[in-house]
């Protein structure tokens, strides 16, 4: 605040320096008060007036003019100016008064105090203009007298301070609404420490000399503590980036960083601040700030601590999508990547693989679940671990290995000199657990690692044809890909043809119906609405078989269609036959989002039928959403203007992205059924599925488990906050005729409990 340096402000700027002997540290700031007075003599008798004076215990500093021109001059180039003694007549009777609406709206100036002087009584001004232009005070000359003036210029200082001090607690808090929001979009604790220590600097107003310590590795996390470093850093502390925790060479960054964590708690200082973010699945995450010269005022503390609670939370949400991301990519057992992560790797490297005889293979170990029964779980997980090691150090470090399911290995490899099938002598030793020599057997699909259209879909199917060609024909343990298993499609065409003859002729399609339920009350919310398909000679078809083949041939927008129609005339009639309003969910292709009016079609056979369009709920896959996510994106918001709910399907299998939760405008998850099947008491408390309810509740979605088959299923995700479930332990799948039984029979069930 040095105003001295400007050059521009000299011509009518005087500090009376020599008459401010003041016993006050250097570092205090001064109170700035401009005298606008036409007569000199006025200038010299407040200087004199107010010589010495500390208000609050800062000294002041004056600033002269002695035209409403100079004043404006002095005022666009000086900071922080407190108080304005204004004389109100000057060049013309008025022209100080003049001068009060240009400093308020043209200079912006809000906080700085006005008190008007005159030297004519009678030209008191109106109240109206104390009122509007925010008039500190109003005096005569002549009143402004040694102790008066001091008493209104103190006053004035005040009530500046005060509005400041407000004004700086609203923005503050305004900030930190905003980072709220803002902080929680990182998705990782790089990006978050670079966030965090921008929203520090947010606060302070310019760059801080602060450092973000936090865990080195994403990944799961898990109960023991991790690694610590520093992940993100500014200002003269910018060069420790990279440095772990144990090396850092800043004896006073290190001293304060060990203290808080030793104390899980913040640490003020005269000059620094280091807070503890907290410590989440063995993660912990520190921020410090050094702040030479500022001392740490109570607003600022008081910021700071509300920041911290918003960079707490934050913090707990990134370790939480880390290990999202982790368990969607990795198998946490062996650390190999997943099926979806395996794809992703095989897509990138697809067009260098093929000019290198890459191949690739899938590896299925034979009857791997009898020998982990018979062995038990514990013994089953050795197995694969060493499977694992074994794979790696045949195959080599660029090797591609990958746990494509519970049994089954993907590998991408270049096998060089020898055969593919030679890999599976990794087999050839028996594997010994506890002590035990067991004897395991794999068969294997190879294919080669070509550019497919499909890409590495496409090129995993072909191991997997490979795959069941060697199952199937026991005599080889292998089988490499060729043009004629893909001849067998035959079968496929036929039943192509007859659930394209069933859906002509409206024979064999129906729609079944699982009730959705509320545990606490165990009353129906909703329903899924099933396809059923029974071919005419009354063979019925799962339609995990024939929904994934009419996808495959665009079938699926027809079928979809009709589902959508039948489960809105469906919904007509229960409320025709007075059953209770619940939603209904609907399940919705890929294929049907490509399609150009898809919103059109769903909007004419809502207003077809005149059903309700807020008891729909569509339920669309994760990979949906993934196709195309600006096109989704824009499709589903344009619904849900119509009232429609939108459901994530099968959530937390193989997510590519999740940052896609927060693009699109979804409702609802729904826990996909495998994350269920696994729940126990033993494993509740670290599981998926307590994850996925943790993340719909800090994204203010709504979250639905699916595949409830047993009472302790239930329990425990009650216990997790997870409010509604369908599954068998509720109802199966059902025709409406039945479901509306069911709903009967519920009520009557619980009306009599009620008695
Ligand atoms: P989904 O959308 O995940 O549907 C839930 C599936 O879980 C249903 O299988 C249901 O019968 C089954 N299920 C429900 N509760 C339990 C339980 O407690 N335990 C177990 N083990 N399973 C349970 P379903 O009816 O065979 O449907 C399979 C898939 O076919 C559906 O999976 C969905 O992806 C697709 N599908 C079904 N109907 C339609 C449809 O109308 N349109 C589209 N596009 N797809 C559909
Ligand atoms: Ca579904
Ligand atoms: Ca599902």
């Amino acid at each position: 605040m040095n105003m001295l340096d400007s050059t521009a402000q000299d011509e009518f700027v005087v500090f009376h320096d020599e008459e401010v002997a003041l016993p006050v540290p250097d570092d205090v700031p001064a109170w700035k008060v401009l005298v606008l007075d036409d007569d000199p003599e006025v200038h010299q008798a407040t200087t004199f007036a107010l010589r010495g004076l500390l208000v609050c215990g800062r000294p002041l500093a004056l600033l002269h003019a002695r035209s409403a021109g100079e004043a404006m001059a002095c005022l666009a180039a000086t900071a922080d100016v407190a108080v304005i003694f204004l004389d109100v007549v000057m060049e013309s009777h008025d022209s100080g008064l003049a001068l009060v609406p240009r400093i308020r709206s043209e200079l912006g100036l809000l906080e700085t105090r006005i008190v008007l002087r005159t030297g004519q009584p009678g030209y008191a001004p109106a109240l109206n203009v104390i009122r509007d232009y925010d008039i500190n005070d109003y005096r005569t000359k002549s009143e402004l007298t040694h102790t008066r003036l001091i008493t209104t210029l103190t006053a004035a200082i005040r009530s500046y301070d005060q509005i400041r001090t407000l004004n700086e607690a609203r923005r503050g808090l305004q900030m930190l609404a905003d980072t709220g929001n803002e902080l929680f979009i990182p998705r990782d604790s790089h990006s978050f420490a670079q966030a965090a220590l921008g929203h520090m600097e947010g606060l302070f107003g310019h760059r801080v000399d602060a450092a973000f310590c936090g865990p080195v590795s994403g990944g799961s996390g898990d109960r023991e503590q991790e690694a610590l470093g520093i992940l993100a850093a500014t200002g003269v502390l910018s060069g420790l980036v990279g440095r772990g925790f144990d090396a850092l060479g800043d004896q006073i960054l290190a001293a304060a960083l060990c203290k808080a964590r030793a104390e899980r708690a913040h640490v003020f200082d005269e000059r620094s601040v280091c807070l503890y973010l907290g410590r989440v699945h063995g993660k912990e995450a520190l921020v410090y700030l050094g702040l030479p010269g500022s001392k740490v005022g109570p607003l600022v503390r008081q910021l700071i601590e509300i920041l911290c609670a918003n960079l707490r939370v934050s913090f707990e949400n990134v370790v939480l999508f880390e290990r999202l991301h982790f368990f969607a990519y990795f198998d946490p057992l062996t650390k190999l990547p997943n099926r979806t992560r395996f794809l992703d790797r095989l897509d990138e490297g697809l067009a260098g693989f093929a000019s290198e005889s890459w191949t690739v293979g899938i590896i299925d170990i034979v009857r791997f679940s009898e020998l982990n029964d018979a062995l038990g779980h514990r013994s089953g997980d050795l197995l694969l671990t060493e499977v694992t090691s074994r794979l790696k150090a045949r195959l080599g470090a660029e090797a591609l290995v990958a746990r494509v399911a519970g049994d089954a290995f993907g590998i991408c490899w270049r096998p060089d000199n020898e055969e593919a099938s030679a890999v599976l002598d990794v087999f050839s030793v028996p594997f010994v657990v506890r002590g035990h020599a067991v004897p395991m057997r794999a068969r294997a699909g190879f294919a080669n690692a070509a550019s497919l259209p499909g890409g590495a879909v496409e090129l995993l199917k072909r191991a997997n044809l490979a795959l069941s060609h060697a199952k199937l024909e026991g005599d080889q343990h292998w089988r490499f890909f060729n043009s004629e298993m893909e001849a067998n499609t035959q079968s496929r065409v036929q039943l192509l043809n007859e659930l394209r003859s069933a859906l002509d002729l409206r024979k064999g399609l129906e729609l079944h119906y699982q009730p959705q339920v509320s545990p606490r009350t165990g009353h129906i919310v909703g329903c899924e609405a099933l396809i059923r398909w029974v071919k005419p000679q009354g063979e019925s078809v799962a339609p995990d078989v024939f929904i994934p083949l009419a996808e495959y041939t665009g079938l699926i927008v027809e079928i979809g269609d009709w589902v959508f129609s039948e489960a809105c005339r469906q919904i007509v009639q229960w409320d025709q036959s007075g059953l209770p309003a619940f939603r209904v969910g609907i399940n919705i292709s890929a294929a049907q989002f490509r399609e150009a009016d898809f919103v059109t079609k769903i909007s004419s056979a809502i207003e077809r039928s005149g059903v309700d369009p807020l008891r729909l709920e569509l339920e669309i896959t994760e990979s949906v959403a993934m196709e195309d996510p600006d096109s989704v994106a824009r499709q589903l918001r344009e619904l849900k203007a119509l009232g429609l709910k939108v459901a994530v399907d099968d959530f937390g299998c193989g997510f590519s992205s999740l940052g896609s939760l927060n693009r699109l405008p979804f409702d609802r998850i729904k826990i996909d059924r495998a994350f269920v099947r696994e729940l126990t008491p033993s494993t509740s408390q670290d599981c998926i599925a307590r994850l996925i309810v943790k993340l719909a509740k800090s994204l203010g979605l709504e979250v639905i488990a699916e595949g409830v088959e047993t009472a302790e299923q239930a329990r425990l995700l009650e216990d997790m906050g997870c409010k509604e479930m369908q599954g068998f332990l509720y109802g199966r799948p059902m025709s409406a005729y039945a479901l509306e039984g069911w709903i009967n029979r519920n009520r009557a069930s619980q009306d009599e409990d009620r008695v």
